[in-house]
């Protein structure tokens, strides 16, 4: 490992601190499921990058895509202007959307894509005579992005705590100890329409008629992965309908087929209002993200003679040209290779191969769904992350990337992963857990 790198003169979340200094893990090029380290080891990539390079790292057809399109047409402007290109991808997702949700707005991340939701169901209320709805509502333990909006209805309190009054009337549907963990249990518990009743304790509280809408992750990704007890989004659903507010999910990890089906609404059979990503949409190459809306809150959205959108919103960058050749490239990718659907036939092995280190000194709670999986440590002495922190560097040593939440390890390989490499992955996370106490 190179000793020349200089901590100290940039900066950057999660890396330039002491720890990094002591060990850092610098990644220097990457191919299908592996990244080669600055000092030439392979790592085994249990992340897909950031949970978004589904279909495997260095894929030429996607980089030939982008270099095509910036010899072509680098740059054309968002407004009044377009380019094809921009409506091609847009009829491209819409045509693997979940039912009804094939009004397609671009974003750049996964940020964009929640304030550009929030935004959105704001918009449709006032435009549908229904003003009074601003209030939104997120569940504890989310994770929205880092925008003003995805900060104040995120879940995790200590990331919104400086910028709490932002966003007035935002509330959290509780997160109790049985929504977090399914304590090895390999099936979602049964008991999630019960749960998810706090909904309708928040409507009580501030009346269903300040309540513009409920954003949540499917499977909540960055807090570790916490599937849903069984019937829980269906009573979200249920819930929303009744009083009419609008349901978002929030699909940045869960979409382009990381639970084994196009999006997390079609495995859970539940259709949101609206639904964000990013991520997946160019298996992580060029930034870029999609609000998919249904027809009812684009078209409610639509006011005047002119048609115009009741709201103001847009980025210079939304569609841009490479974001659009490499998500074409990327949809053609997931097509072809049948990656959408893929992890259906590998995600009981995955599950089985997670479950086997139950037992394991340490070891709390392993949770499953579809791809996505996590490990959960107890901490050491009490300090959260200490022990987690030590596993991941004894990990990343030996040859796997893994994403660290506290003590727990979320994983999500690309999903070109093969039964071979999730017996790798298991074996070196194993290794590592036993090594460190
Ligand atoms: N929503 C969810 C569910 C996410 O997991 C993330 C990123 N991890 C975001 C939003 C924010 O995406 P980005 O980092 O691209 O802004």
């Amino acid at each position: 490992i190179p000793n020349t790198i200089k901590t100290d003169s940039f900066w950057m979340p999660f890396t330039a601190n002491r720890q990094f200094k002591k060990a850092p893990r610098l990644f220097s090029s990457a191919e299908g499921m592996h990244y080669t380290t600055v000092d030439g080891r392979k790592v085994i990539d249990g992340s897909a990058g950031l949970w978004c390079v589904n279909a495997g790292h260095g894929r030429k057809q996607i980089a030939a895509a982008v270099e095509r399109q910036l010899m072509t047409l680098d740059f054309a402007p968002t407004f009044q202007m377009g380019h094809p290109l921009a409506f091609d991808f847009a009829e491209r997702l819409a045509e693997i959307a979940p039912k009804g949700l094939d009004r397609i707005f671009f974003t750049n991340s996964g940020s964009e894509s929640v304030d550009t939701a929030l935004k959105i169901a704001l918009a449709y209320h006032r435009a549908t005579g229904q003003s009074s709805r601003t209030r939104l509502i997120g569940r504890e333990r989310g994770y929205h992005g880092v925008g003003f909006g995805g900060t104040s209805v995120g879940g995790m309190v200590a990331n919104r705590r400086a910028f709490a009054t932002l966003l007035p009337g935002v509330d959290h549907i509780r997160h109790t100890h049985d929504l977090s963990r399914n304590a090895f249990a390999k099936d979602q518990p049964e008991h999630g329409a019960e749960l998810a009743d706090d909904l309708e304790r928040l409507v009580g509280l501030h009346g269903a008629e300040t309540i513009a809408a409920v954003i949540v992750e499917p499977v909540p990704g960055s807090t570790a992965v916490l599937p849903p007890p069984k019937g829980y989004l269906q009573r979200l659903r249920e819930i929303c309908d009744k009083h009419g507010i609008l349901l978002i999910f929030d699909e940045v990890i869960t979409g382009f087929g990381r639970l084994g089906t196009p999006f997390a609404a079609n495995f859970f059979g539940v259709t949101p209002d609206l639904m964000t990503t990013a991520k997946g949409i160019t298996n992580g190459t060029i930034p870029c993200g999609a609000v998919f809306a249904s027809r009812k809150v684009h078209d409610g959205m639509m006011v005047g003679p002119e048609n115009q959108m009741e709201l103001f919103h847009g980025y210079t960058y939304s569609a841009h040209p490479t974001a659009c050749a490499a998500g074409i490239a990327t949809l053609d990718i997931y097509k072809d290779e049948g990656l959408l659907t893929r992890g259906a036939s590998i995600a009981e092995y995955w599950r089985d191969a997670l479950h086997s280190l139950k037992g394991l000194p340490n070891v709390v709670d392993i949770r499953n769904c579809g791809l996505m999986g996590a490990v959960e440590l107890a901490p050491r002495a009490g300090v959260v992350g200490a022990r987690g922190y030590d596993v991941m560097v004894d990990c990343f040593n030996t040859g796997l990337y893994l994403r660290m939440s506290g003590d727990s390890f979320a994983m999500s390989p690309p999903l070109i992963v093969e039964k071979s490499h999730i017996d790798q992955m298991v074996s070196i996370l194993g290794d590592a857990i036993k090594k460190v106490a």
